[in-house]
């Protein structure tokens, strides 16, 4: 069996424990990972830490080439990278990676589109001021060493997300993928890794605690953090000890309102990927429905058509549209959640019993009958189960989209583009989408508001995170 091991300063580096990385289809073990000791951690610090000066003085245009370098090697390794993501993340292979199910190869030709966008995007020297007398100039300089920390639900994509910017800005970087989905992690760093100087991107792997020795180094310069709210919360107070800049991109809970002039049948397969997309293991997938009384029934009988028609199994397998949970934490999870609001009263409409057998199956639920207060609605679930809330007032929904202390993202559905942007303007989220949701884009700034996240990605504003601006300021 395979160990996949971490590079630091260019170099495979064997750790003297591993753990083992499991297929969620299967419960098999499939992969043996490397385990970074603090000593691991302090080392590949200290090679990003000597890479950087050099890496910073490269031009723009010289980094922006690199970039190309690591969407080309990409590419070229996107298949064996993708048939890793499904057999350790779980999300189904997938079609071409264009058809209609967005599994792995979708994945991959996300981080080569990402990587080659941020590899576009200019981003001048503002002038902040200037008259006769003076000339302020606002420069971007790179804050050193970013530390990132991903999770295991798009493991390749957000660490793309983390890893690029930073380079393309003039830092070096040390990634922790999660220890859910590390083989297929550390086999895209290594490759990556491959295409750039020694010590500018480096990895370790392990647990909460290794991701713990990362961000506590008074060397690291920026921590981007992108996982629960809960670990987002320890991350933050680790930073605060070396007052390390930090974005966080957290969990949220987005509420997707339906306006009653809506057409059921329109909108149904946006409201369905915006709900399931990577079995609902998406940070910002649609995970309260909100629907008026009158299109209530047709919206419930439209989804689940949808939902009972997708075929989930192992995603290796050709014609699979959903997988398993990726792991048995998140699967008790979503379980307890349901249970809880059967027990409330709650109407199961498909789904609601996990499948016998190995693997972390659980079908695409829809639940109806349930209310604001229940624990399905108020805590992010994280899987394959949506809750749908009936509302009789459109003031009464907002009021109950925004009453969550998460704001990641949030959505409209309606024929009329002016209410609907009148409603998008109240609701409190990072991002609201109208007539679709969680559709992100590489040059639009994402991130969350209130406690799901600090900062944003993507984009120039992206770039920006990444930078601290550096004023020029001239007397003529
Ligand atoms: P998690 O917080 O359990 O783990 C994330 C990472 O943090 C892992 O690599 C883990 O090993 C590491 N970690 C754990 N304890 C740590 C500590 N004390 N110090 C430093 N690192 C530590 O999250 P998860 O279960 O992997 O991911 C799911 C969560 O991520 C969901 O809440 C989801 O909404 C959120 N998420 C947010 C976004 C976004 O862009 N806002 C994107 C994807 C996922």
């Amino acid at each position: 069996m395979q160990t996949f091991l971490n590079t630091v300063n260019g170099q495979s580096v064997a750790s003297s424990k591993t753990f083992d990385s499991l297929n969620p289809a299967t419960g098999e073990v499939i992969a043996r990972i490397a385990s970074s000791s603090r000593d691991e951690v302090d080392a590949a610090i200290a090679a990003a830490k000597t890479a950087q000066p050099a890496w910073a003085a490269l031009t723009d245009a010289e980094r922006r080439a690199f970039l190309h370098k690591i969407a080309d090697t990409i590419k070229a390794h996107a298949e064996p990278l993708a048939q890793w993501v499904t057999r350790e993340q779980g999300k189904p292979l997938g079609g071409d990676g264009r058809g209609s199910v967005p599994g792995s190869r979708f994945e991959l030709i996300g981080c080569e589109a990402w990587t080659r966008a941020t590899a576009s995007i200019d981003m001048p020297v503002e002038v902040a001021f200037e008259s006769e007398q003076r000339r302020d100039e606002v420069h971007r300089q790179p804050y050193g060493v970013v530390a990132a920390i991903a999770p295991w639900n798009w493991p390749l994509m957000i660490a793309i997300w983390q890893i690029v910017p930073s380079l393309r800005a003039g830092n070096t970087v040390v990634i922790k993928p999660s220890e859910y989905t590390s083989a297929c992690s550390l086999e895209l760093f290594r490759l990556i890794a491959e295409v750039l100087p020694p010590g500018v991107l480096n990895t370790v792997s392990g647990f909460g605690e290794v991701g713990g020795w990362l961000v506590d180094d008074a060397r690291v310069g920026k921590i981007m953090f992108t996982g629960s709210a809960s670990t987002g919360s320890r991350v933050a107070a680790a930073a605060a000890v070396h007052l390390t800049p930090t974005t966080l991109e957290l969990g949220g809970n987005d509420a997707a309102i339906v306006l009653p002039d809506a057409d059921p049948e329109a909108i149904a397969m946006g409201l369905f990927w915006g709900a399931f997309l990577n079995m609902g293991q998406t940070c910002a997938c649609a995970k309260r429905l909100y629907v008026p009384d009158s299109l209530h029934d047709r919206i419930v009988g439209e989804l689940a058509k949808l939902a009972t028609a997708m075929p989930m199994g192992d995603g290796m397998m050709p014609g699979v549209v959903m997988g398993p949970i990726q792991n048995r934490m998140q699967f008790e999870k979503v379980v307890k959640l349901v249970e809880a609001a059967r027990a409330a009263g709650a109407t199961i409409v498909c789904g609601g019993r996990p499948q016998a057998g190995p693997g972390n199956f659980y079908p695409l639920t829809l639940v109806t009958d349930v209310d604001d207060g229940n624990p399905l609605v108020d805590e992010e679930q994280f899987g394959p189960v949506l809750p749908i809330i009936r509302y009789t007032d459109v003031e009464d929904a907002i009021a109950r989209a925004n009453r969550l202390d998460v704001g990641l993202g949030a959505s409209v559905w309606s024929r009329d583009l002016t209410q609907a942007r009148a409603v998008a303007m109240r609701l409190q989220a990072g991002t609201v989408w109208i007539n679709q949701h969680g559709t992100i884009h590489p040059l639009v700034p994402f991130g969350g508001s209130k406690r799901s996240g600090w900062g944003v990605e993507f984009g120039v504003e992206g770039l920006k995170s990444v930078t601290r601006p550096h004023v020029i300021s001239i007397q003529k």
